[in-house]
């Protein structure tokens, strides 16, 4: 397959096709100077994508109702900003998967309450702490001697043991940006794509749209992948620790049988322009899924004031209640 007419956006750099596209500046920056490009032999060509779901109208009324979510603290001009320069936007990136075994080791924290002797009228928390856990939760200590000056409280404590395991699952939509415009974290924010909806890539599911080239050959983004693999793993390990509490935990991920695919993602890009002065303000729309996302400029007085505004109403249900 040989893809179109390749250009260089003079200003970012960005790797840009134009198919059936009226106005040809670049999705990112917004200049219009762009440079003749030859195509890398590393650069893969896609062969998968993820379709629009939204038309550019759609896209906008998600935009405007997030502008209006967040007026409260922002700028008294982005209430009647213009959304201009509404850009969808093919995104490169690789899609991983591997297979993940790893191996954990963690002390587990269990909960167990205890009734201690303390001196009569000692204020809560002073009581006598156990530094050697317990073996058992629950399990009581002997008792020193009752004395006529000590009184018996409650306590809670916990007790620590050692747990080691293994792990082994096949991690899959792990997606990686290679693009030259759109940082990593702009598109992880983005996320998740339903991947269920793939499609292989064809310069017609394209065209339309602003297709941009791959920035990053697959050898690139490798490691990038397996880190953020490793920590889909860890992420799901800790959400699956038994016990009340944890600390120490030690994760080693090992990664087999790995694929990386290149495919096309749908973002609407688009610039909010607020003040003549300022530059705009960037937005990103998840082309499937409709999430918006964004810095609005937040105005610091009136975060300030509605702080202030919080802590005076605190502090006055404080008075009226002691
Ligand atoms: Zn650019």
């Amino acid at each position: 397959m040989s893809a179109p007419a390749q250009l260089a956006c003079g200003q970012c750099g960005a790797a840009l096709a134009f198919v059936g596209v009226r106005t040809a500046t670049c999705p990112y920056c917004g200049s219009s100077s762009f440079l003749p490009r030859t195509p890398a032999d590393e650069r893969p060509d896609p062969r998968f994508a993820v379709a629009f779901a939204s038309d550019a109208k759609v896209a906008r009324q998600e935009v405007m109702r997030w502008l209006g979510a967040r007026r409260l603290f922002t700028d008294r001009t982005l209430r009647t900003a213009q959304v201009e320069d509404l850009r969808g936007v093919y995104v490169p990136a690789y899609l991983y998967s591997a297979v993940a075994r790893t191996t954990y080791t963690v002390q587990i924290g269990e909960r167990y309450t205890e009734t201690v002797d303390v001196p009569i009228g000692s204020r809560p928390g002073t009581e006598p702490s156990d530094v050697m856990p317990l073996p058992w939760p629950g399990k009581r200590r002997r008792k020193p001697k009752p004395g006529p000056a000590t009184e018996q409280r409650v306590v809670t404590r916990t007790e620590y043991r050692a747990l080691r395991g293994r792990h082994f699952t096949y991690v899959t939509d792990v997606l990686v940006s290679a693009s030259g415009g759109l940082a990593r974290h702009e598109l992880a924010r983005l996320q998740p794509y339903d991947y269920r909806q793939l499609r292989r890539f064809s310069p017609a599911l394209v065209a339309g749209f602003v297709q941009e080239d791959y920035s990053l050959a697959a050898s690139a983004v490798e490691q990038a992948s397996r880190a953020a693999a490793a920590e889909q793993v860890a992420s799901k390990l800790r959400r699956f620790l038994p016990g009340d509490s944890y600390s120490d935990l030690e994760i080693r991920t090992q990664t087999q049988w790995e694929s990386l695919d290149p495919v096309l993602v749908p973002v609407w890009i688009l610039g909010v322009r607020y003040r003549a002065d300022r530059p705009p303000l960037r937005v990103l729309v998840n082309g499937q899924t409709n999430v918006v996302v964004g810095r609005p400029p937040l105005v610091w007085w009136k975060v300030l004031v509605a702080l202030g505004l919080v802590a005076g109403l605190a502090l006055l249900t404080w008075r009226v209640l002691s």
